[in-house]
């Protein structure tokens, strides 16, 4: 490693005096990026710790409060400069260092799912506490990759004074595509050369353009029908139902379907369907989500779901409005930086999987009725424009995409072919599984922002692209209205219900080295052969 050292220091002296810098910028980099891997295996407890604590914070959306102080902590502490509450966000901020361009961001999801807590390392279900939310995503392991990156980069831009910002941003409320736009219209791209996004997955991939086309975007909005209270069975005529106006846009919606693209999807929850039965419901609410593929479809959706529900409060005599709670763009990735990102994926290769990852694997799929194939062991190919792109799963990091030159890196630190969402999407999200994937997607990080760092005619190849492919016909409009505001106040109750239980099984890395071991469960915790319940 001595010898590595001074084998870069040489480099570097060089370059710095030397005008033929793009001549001598490949060697250097090369040194630089195995520096960068050796940096991120030091680093290997530290990133478990963070995957583990955050998976045991298990937050959700715009309620990341434990979550969010505990990482800017670690970042102001190794002396990034952090700025909070952005965007009139309480849990959102940045951490910035260095200085100059290129100015880099790394963005990953923070948040956790609705009635998804799970044990780690246990193949069946078997909540930490029950109905509480949890990791059911594995949005725990995504800081855990950038966190560590960055200071693999900040180590390096100190040793080697490489001019470039570094910032780091969470993904806030993703679950609920509440807040990127938000960051968009408070201007956070503004002076960004490029992003490298981060989010976790069963393999190890990168995409550009439409990538494999299973991307949606969509407006998520909340429908708010107010009648007249009265006597259910004393005077019915006296009152106006709310809840009737909610179904009757429900089924107005559905009858409307037939008549959408195939691409179209929409979903819906009833918020709030009223109180008692014997008292008619003055007040009731329905929440939901138009998905679409580009911007003037999505749009069209939203403005029929409008029109239907106006149509149900006259039916009604009930009264409406709505509030528009998220959005999200469908991504559109990068392909310079895919590109680049794919050779590192491919020289940092699958992690090393353990016959106790691989048990566990197998015997969830098992458990769920998936097809039981254990962990993936090689790393997918480079994902290009899909001509007919079918649509599905949003991200409001969409937004992003077209704002700045955008990828999005899915490291492998989960269990293939389940049903996300749920919890079990969270058995792997405090394991070796977890730990090893979330590393090898630092170094991941880590090597593509030395890349563009040390390059700087790849930042203008990515814009080249950015704007005269991407943009060249399409001009990013927010789905926001300049009244719309961040839906702060959404989980605040759900999560309040559960914070003081949670709180007694937050991690303690001062007193055990894992999660697993401070929850006592042994790894991997599969059913027996003989065991029915
Ligand atoms: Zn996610």
């Amino acid at each position: 490693m001595k010898r590595y050292a001074a084998m870069i220091g040489l480099l570097v002296s060089v370059n710095l005096h030397c005008p033929s810098r793009a001549q001598q910028a490949p060697i250097k980099l090369e040194a630089l990026k195995q520096q960068a891997v050796a940096e991120t295996d030091k680093l290997q407890t530290f990133t478990q710790q963070m995957v583990d604590q955050v998976f045991s914070f298990s937050e959700l959306g715009f309620q990341e409060y434990e979550t969010s102080r505990y990482l800017t902590g670690i970042l102001e502490k190794s002396n990034f400069k952090v700025e909070k509450g952005i965007a009139g966000i309480p849990t959102a901020w940045t951490a910035t260092y260095g200085s100059g361009k290129p100015v880099i961001v790394f963005i990953t999801d923070i948040d956790c799912i609705p009635r998804a807590s799970q044990k780690p390392g246990v193949a069946y279900h078997d909540p930490i506490v029950a109905g509480a939310p949890g990791h059911g995503e594995g949005h725990n392991s995504g800081m855990a990759v950038n966190i560590t990156a960055a200071l693999v980069l900040k180590k390096l831009i100190d040793e080697h004074h490489i001019s470039g910002t570094i910032r780091i941003l969470p993904g806030v409320a993703e679950e609920l595509v509440a807040t990127k736009a938000f960051y968009v219209r408070a201007g956070l791209f503004k002076d960004v050369d490029l992003v490298l996004g981060s989010h976790v997955g069963s393999e190890f991939s990168t995409s550009y353009s439409t990538g494999n086309g299973t991307w949606s975007g969509l407006v998520s909005v909340q429908y708010f029908f107010h009648g007249k209270a009265a006597h259910a069975a004393v005077a019915p005529w006296e009152g106006r139902s709310a809840l009737d106006a909610v179904e009757l846009m429900d089924t107005g919606w559905d009858f409307s379907r037939e008549h959408l693209r195939l691409a179209q999807r929409s979903h819906r929850v009833i918020i709030n369907g009223g109180d008692q039965p014997n008292v008619v419901p003055s007040e009731a609410a329905v929440w939901y989500y138009f998905r679409e593929l580009d911007y003037s479809h999505i749009k069209a959706l939203y403005e029929q779901g409008n029109i239907i529900a106006e149509s149900a409060s006259k039916m009604t005599g009930t009264s409406v409005d709505h509030k528009l709670v998220g959005s999200a763009w469908p991504p559109f990735f990068n392909k310079v930086i895919a590109e680049t990102q794919q050779k590192n994926i491919e020289a940092v290769g699958m992690p090393k999987w353990s016959d106790a990852d691989q048990t566990l694997a197998r015997a969830l799929q098992k458990e769920i009725g998936a097809k039981s194939e254990g962990l993936k062991n090689k790393i997918e190919p480079l994902a290009g424009p899909v001509k007919d792109p079918t649509g599905g799963a949003s991200d409001d990091v969409g937004d992003i995409s077209w704002n700045a030159p955008m990828v999005y890196l899915m490291y492998p630190a989960n269990i293939p072919n389940l049903p996300g969402h749920s919890w079990p999407n969270a058995v792997a999200m405090a394991t070796p599984i977890a730990h090893k994937g979330s590393t090898a997607g630092a170094k991941v990080q880590a090597m593509s922002a030395l890349d563009f760092l040390l390059r700087p005619e790849l930042v203008a190849q990515a814009w080249d692209y950015f704007r005269n492919v991407q943009t060249k016909d399409v001009h990013y409009e927010s789905f926001l209205a300049p009244t719309d505001q961040p839906a702060i106040q959404l989980n605040k109750e759900k999560m309040e219900k559960f914070a003081q239980e949670l709180k007694q099984f937050h991690y303690d890395p001062s007193r055990f080295k894992t999660y697993l071991e401070q929850l006592g469960i042994a790894y991997p915790t599969v059913r027996s052969a003989t065991s029915s319940n």
